[in-house]
C-alpha cells in the first residue's frame, strides 16, 4: 500500500534486499542503454518501459558475499528506481489535488508528491522520515543541497 509521506515517522534501509526480489525494476532509456553496455546484460523493453527485472525474481545484480550477506553489484550505478525505493515520487498527486499529506516542497513554487510503500521492512524504523526523504530527493536531483 502507498502511504503519503507525512503519515510515516521514520525510515531506514535495513539492507534486506526484499525490494531487489519482489518488485519490477524499470529503467530510464539512458539507464537501460548504459547498464546493458557497461554490464553486458539484456534489458527487456515492455509496454511499461525498460524492465531490468520482473517482480518475484531476484535482480541479476543481486549477489551474496562469503558471509551470506547480500549486496548490489552495481551499487555506484544503481538505477533511479532503486535509489528512490521505498518512495514513489510523482509530479501529480495520486489521490486528487487535495493530497496535502503527500506534498513535499522542493523549491520556490515547486514540489513533488511522495508516497511510501508500506511493505518495506525499514518503514517506521531509524532516521526521521523527512531527513531520509530529503536525502533521496537531493540524490535524484529533485532539489539542491542547502549549505
Ligand atoms: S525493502 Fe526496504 S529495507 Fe529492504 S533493502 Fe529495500 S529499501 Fe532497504
Ligand atoms: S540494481 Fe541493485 S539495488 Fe537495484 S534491484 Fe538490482 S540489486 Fe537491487
Amino acid at each position: 500500500m502507498l502511504i503519503p509521506w507525512r503519515k510515516v515517522d521514520a525510515w531506514t534501509c535495513l539492507r534486506c534486499f526484499y525490494c531487489c526480489v519482489e518488485y519490477n525494476v524499470y529503467l530510464t532509456s539512458w539507464e537501460a542503454e548504459w547498464i546493458s553496455r557497461a554490464y553486458g546484460i539484456h534489458i527487456e523493453l515492455t509496454p511499461k518501459g525498460w524492465r531490468l527485472k520482473r517482480a518475484g525474481e531476484p535482480c541479476p545484480f543481486l549477489r551474496r558475499d562469503q558471509y551470506g550477506r547480500s549486496y548490489c553489484l552495481i551499487n555506484m550505478d544503481k538505477p533511479r528506481a532503486c535509489v528512490s525505493f521505498p518512495f514513489v515520487i510523482t509530479r501529480r498527486p495520486l489521490r486528487g489535488e487535495s493530497d496535502k499529506l503527500a506534498y513535499y516542497p522542493t523549491g520556490r513554487d515547486r514540489g513533488v508528491y511522495v508516497y511510501v510503500r508500506d511493505d518495506c521492512p525499514g518503514v517506521g524504523r531509524g532516521v526521521p522520515l523527512e531527513k531520509a526523504l530529503r536525502r533521496t530527493l537531493i540524490k535524484l536531483g529533485y532539489m539542491r543541497r542547502v549549505a
